[in-house]
């Protein structure tokens, strides 16, 4: 926990983003215990007189919601820093609302606004990224895209010896081929077939956070298929 709220706590922009109070604005229609406690806790850190600060408050308001984070054993360092980051951003999101053209006056369009509107908050805006992955049919040889967003990127490790981030980012983002049970359902084929699926990234977030996957390769083939489609 002391580690994720370390990191946090010494991002740029986000201390900015408290320590100037504009989390205050944001947070006018939620008043979240987790974001309010985060706020303090990083007003503590950078401008609190104590050589040290505890994080009780914090993780007292983030256990009242997730009660496995107040108990005092092992968590799953990357799983908390999920929590946190949802946390706060369903605090601090603003809703925008696509700008209505001249034609689509009416009470049509006003009942429809709400499914079209977009959620942004500082966590967006600092660690959103989206991926773009092709995926080429094996058999027609038709390539198909699809987008998906991330705020964690999960990398194998592709040794059980020493290897560096740039090895398993290059891991991650080769070639893979799915077979067997991960082929892919081709619409041109209709049918399942055998598929090699390239990611890349076509939006980079201003702060990458990197998840380093403890267990083997093969098993990352398939977990990364399943997340992704
Ligand atoms: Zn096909």
């Amino acid at each position: 926990m002391n580690a994720i709220l370390q990191c946090l706590c010494s991002i740029s922009p986000l201390v900015e983003y408290f320590l100037s109070g504009k989390y205050i604005t944001a947070l006018q229609n939620d008043c979240s215990e987790v974001a309010t406690a985060f706020a303090y806790l990083m007003t503590d850190m950078w401008l609190g007189d104590s050589d040290c600060v505890s994080p009780e408050i914090f993780r007292s308001a983030l256990g009242n919601l997730y009660p496995a984070f107040t108990k005092k054993t092992q968590q799953d360092a990357q799983e908390f820093l999920i929590y946190v980051l949802n946390e706060l951003h369903e605090a601090l999101k603003k809703y925008h609302y696509p700008r209505r053209r001249s034609h689509e006056k009416g009470p049509a369009q006003r009942c429809c606004r709400k499914w079209i509107t977009t959620e942004t908050s500082v966590i967006t805006q600092l660690f959103e990224g989206q991926l773009n992955y092709s995926i080429v049919c094996l058999k027609c040889e038709k390539c198909t895209y699809k987008n998906e967003v991330f705020t964690v990127l999960s990398l194998p490790i592709p040794s059980e010896y020493e290897c560096s981030l740039q090895d398993c980012l290059q891991c991650f983002f080769q070639q893979d081929t799915l077979t067997w049970n991960n082929q892919i359902h081709c619409s041109f084929c209709e049918t399942k077939q055998e598929t090699a699926v390239r990611a890349g990234i076509s939006k980079a977030p201003k702060i990458i956070i990197f998840h380093l996957k403890r267990y083997g390769f093969l098993h990352f083939v398939g977990t990364y298929f399943r997340t992704a489609f």
